[in-house]
């Protein structure tokens, strides 16, 4: 099977992690490729969330968002993508004290004008504290019209318990977002109990699920997704090898996996290569390939054309 040719969705990628080393230096001729590459290199995940900030601090008008956008897009079509939802750092870009709407306005018309569906989910900094999370939330939901269709929280995990924000995901939720934070990357299986007891439909990386068997059976019973990024994980420190990758066993124990990039280029990686991946050092085979593909469909949060059993 050609995994360029397999119908995917990409649910989990952050737009300014999508960035590649040529077009930042695009945006910001002055710097070269070797410098902007050094600080696509991290020995663990403060080092990555530093790293992350560096780049968002080039990003300094709305249309570099634009251009992000569509080169991301175009990216995922290539690969076989058919449909995307975008994490955009709306909590990092008002923090900068820029516009959020001049900004929103960019991404959604390259988004419009881009060659797939896609659908947003905005990101709060959690360690950031509570009033800036709850301006993201007020912010995804005054954008709701426009192809935002989900909330969660990103960043410094240890930094920001979940459970801190949560009338904040009750509002969202009350207000017709779905909710998909981080949780269970760096930190254990509490992390991931608190943010289904916030109402999380999907968990953003949940790796470290697996080391609690009655969380492990109550992902699966409910039905409840991990977005999944291997190389993320590996790149981040947040499993020691790639070995040591929970994917197969949470894959085995009926969780429902989807297969996500988190931030490509940072990670050095695209959605094909996690698929890769996933049938090269994990013996995913080829139906166990499509299944994964399909839960891509079967739980985006937006309507997907051609899938009836999302809408
Ligand atoms: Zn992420």
């Amino acid at each position: 099977m050609e995994l360029s040719s397999l119908d995917k969705a990409e649910l989990h990628v952050h737009l300014e992690g999508s960035v590649t080393p040529e077009t930042l230096q695009e945006i910001e001729p002055k710097l070269s490729l070797e410098e902007i590459r050094s600080h696509y290199r991290y020995e663990n995940f403060l080092g990555f969330l530093q790293s992350y900030k560096w780049v968002n601090l080039h990003l300094k008008a709305p249309e570099h968002f634009g251009l992000i956008t569509r080169r991301l897009l175009e990216d995922l079509a290539r690969q076989g993508v058919r449909y995307a939802e975008v994490n955009v750092s709306a909590g990092v870009v008002l923090w900068r004290g820029m516009e959020l709407g001049p900004v929103f306005d960019a991404i959604a018309l390259a988004a419009q004008e881009g060659p797939i569906p896609v659908r947003f989910i905005f990101d709060a900094v959690r360690q950031f504290g509570l009033e800036h999370v709850w301006s993201v939330a007020r912010a995804a939901v005054g954008l709701k019209d426009r192809g935002v269709v989900g909330f969660g929280v990103g960043g410094d995990e240890a930094g920001g318990p979940v459970e801190q924000f949560r009338e904040v995901f009750d509002y969202a939720r009350a207000n017709g977002l779905r909710l998909a934070p981080h949780a269970g990357e760096t930190v254990g299986p509490a992390s991931v109990w608190a943010a289904l007891e916030c109402g999380a439909e999907r968990i953003g990386h949940g790796i470290r699920s697996i080391e609690d068997p009655v969380l492990v059976a109550h992902l699966r019973d409910r039905n409840i997704p991990l977005e999944v990024s291997i190389s993320s994980n590996v790149c981040t420190g947040a499993v020691g090898s790639l070995k040591e990758h929970p994917v197969r066993r949470l894959y085995d124990a009926g969780v429902p996996i989807i297969l996500n990039t988190d931030d490509p280029p940072m990670f050095h990686t695209t959605l094909i290569k996690e698929y890769e991946i996933a049938r090269d050092e994990f013996g995913f085979g080829e139906a166990d390939l499509r299944t994964v593909a399909e839960n891509g469909f079967r739980f985006a949060f937006g309507p997907v054309p051609g899938f009836p059993f999302n809408s």
